[in-house]
């Protein structure tokens, strides 16, 4: 990104405090990931800078600085660390006053083992994926331990970002967000086939599978979802497809017929063939409720979500946002709110968006926490599961979920919304990537990695080369579902600590080529525009748990940037 703002991160550490490698690191990632250029990393070693951490009023470490203002402290990193992993109390970090020149001096990590180790989902008996074997024993280390960290961090840094320049980022994503959909969301790019040997539609779990990941590691991820939704609402086609195929919308100029009209729009637009599009992003839907600004519709065999498991929340945030951008756009009108009461993650078996206009959304009481309860994190992982098992029933034994629209979407649902997600703000790539490194650990299909190591007689911590080859074979496996997502690879050895895995035809980028005549269309840097960031987090996270090691991946082809595949360089860290 050129012009937007900028962040500006100090991190004061010393050599013998272990959360400030853990933080390190998380900054790096997060840095590397995001599609933000202005951003740059200050570390201050405390003891040999003793006059900066002064000036800065910094007693202890870890302290983090965002443009300035502290979001990060010692005593917050301590506490997040311990309420999340319920392992560490305050007073072993040397909180109480004592020790106060190094307060993380005994302050150690568990090395090489994962505080979720003790942590196993609780199995409801009553619950068919109960019979599966469940994933006991993550090996969850490594980034993952510390979500609380990441969550903290990450959030700060889109409200630094936002911060630093709201009226840009508006049009910056207004840009990118036009960009995106013309490429995808038009009667001639769903014509014509963009993946000859894939297929342009994917399985709906494929879907639900990043959806609810991205869910799963930050609660405040449902109103950056939300917030997605709406910009893809205002800015992307759907709002030219709404209204060039409903002219009606615009002619009435009394608000009753208006907002009937509009709300005649929104059912033809969640239906399965969406003004002539065959998306098979729902069924159908219908409006239940119109009186005046209050309306609700319900959304039947959401991709989002049909058939998960619940969650104890509902799940598609992205339609929520989507329908209050397109009314905020259409009727002029800056607050719209639209909360999903029903919905597959709320145990219901349809979605419904209640619809009240003159109220802005408000997220404000679930933005409270940084982290996920250790209930919330069985939920999730059981959901997951259910998405798995979901996907193999539907696909290889023709278990039917969606009875009319069948199991599939058809790709640019998933391209418009991944990168609806990484263009809403420079730093949701790095969510997304966060969200890959969570599937890559903690997806169930790590059976069928498992299958394929137990095959050549091989257990897990697996040596670099052998455990990226293991992967490979998880990646081109019939049965891998996700294939379709991933599309078809192939791997290259550069040397003894670097890899390199080239993969065609992925679902989330195909045919996006946003170069025209060597000019880049979308407004970030040429090495932030690969767009399978979530691909990549998945290689990261599947490695890490195979090798039992920390990697570093890195996109550095895409067909964003008009080559024929994505190509992932994958270096031990
Ligand atoms: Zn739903
Ligand atoms: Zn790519």
């Amino acid at each position: 990104m050129q012009n937007i703002g900028r962040v500006s991160i100090v991190l004061f550490k010393s050599v013998s405090c272990a959360p400030c490698k853990v933080i390190e690191r998380n900054l790096r990632t997060i840095i590397s990931t995001s599609s933000m250029s202005n951003v740059s990393l200050t570390l201050i070693d405390t003891d040999e800078e003793p006059e900066l951490s002064e000036k800065y009023n910094v007693r202890n470490v870890p302290a983090v600085l965002f443009n300035d203002k502290m979001v990060l402290t010692a005593q917050m990193a301590a506490e997040l660390l311990s309420e999340e992993l319920g392992a560490f109390s305050t007073s072993a970090a040397g909180m109480n006053g004592e020790n106060q020149g190094n307060p993380f001096g005994t302050f150690d990590l568990p090395q090489g083992q994962s505080p979720f180790e003790s942590e196993t989902p609780p199995i409801d008996e009553s619950n068919p994926i109960s019979a599966l074997n469940f994933d006991q024993g993550d090996s969850g280390g490594g980034i993952f331990a510390n979500n609380a960290i990441f969550n903290q961090l990450f959030n700060s840094l889109i409200e630094a970002s936002v911060e630093s320049s709201e009226e840009e980022l508006g049009r910056w994503q207004k840009y990118n967000m036009l960009t995106i959909s013309q490429k995808t969301m038009t009667l001639e790019t769903i014509q014509e086939l963009t993946r000859p040997s894939l297929g342009d539609y994917v399985h709906i779990g494929v879907l639900q599978s990043i959806v609810t990941s991205i869910l799963a590691i930050n609660p405040a991820s449902r109103q950056y979802l939300y917030d997605v939704g709406v910009n893809m609402g205002k800015y992307s086609n759907t709002q030219f497809r709404f209204l060039t195929a409903n002219p009606r919308i615009l002619e009435h100029t009394d608000s009753t017929s208006k907002f009937r009209d509009l709300l005649e729009g929104l059912q033809e637009l969640y239906s399965a063939n969406s003004y002539g599009l065959p998306l098979f992003l729902t069924s159908r839907s219908l409006v239940t409720r119109n009186e005046k600004k209050i309306a609700s519709i319900q959304v039947y065999d959401s991709a989002y979500s049909a058939r998960m498991a619940p969650i104890g929340q509902p799940v598609c945030y992205l339609i929520a946002g989507e329908i209050a951008g397109l009314i905020e756009t259409t009727i002029g009108e800056e607050n719209v709110s639209v909360v999903e009461s029903k919905c597959w993650g709320l145990g219901d078996n349809l979605c419904q968006f209640d619809i009240e206009i003159g109220k802005k959304k408000d997220f404000s009481h679930e933005k409270t926490r940084p982290f996920l309860n250790k209930e919330e994190k069985a939920r999730f992982q059981n959901s997951l599961n259910v998405i798995s098992k979901n996907m193999y029933q539907s696909s290889l034994l023709r278990t039917v979920l969606r009875p009319n629209p069948g199991d599939y979407v058809h790709i640019s649902v998933l391209q418009q919304a991944l990168n609806g997600i990484k263009f809403s703000d420079p730093f949701f790539s790095s969510l997304l990537y966060y969200a890959g490194i969570h599937y890559g650990k903690h997806g169930k299909d790590f059976e069928i990695m498992e299958r394929i190591m137990k095959k050549s007689n091989l257990e897990s911590p697996l040596e670099f080369g052998v455990g990226c080859k293991a992967l490979l074979g998880y990646l081109n496996d019939p049965s891998t579902i996700l294939t379709r997502l991933y599309g078809q690879s192939f791997l290259e050895v550069e040397d003894e600590e670097t890899i390199r895995i080239k993969i065609y035809e992925s679902a989330i980028s195909a045919g996006l080529n946003f170069e025209v005549e060597g000019q880049l269309l979308f407004e970030v840097d040429r090495e932030k525009a690969v767009l399978c960031n979530f691909t990549a987090g998945f290689i990261q996270g599947r490695l890490e748990r195979i090798l039992e090691d920390d990697i570093r991946v890195k996109e550095v082809s895409c067909h964003s940037l008009g080559f024929s595949y994505c190509e992932f360089i994958i270096e031990l860290d």
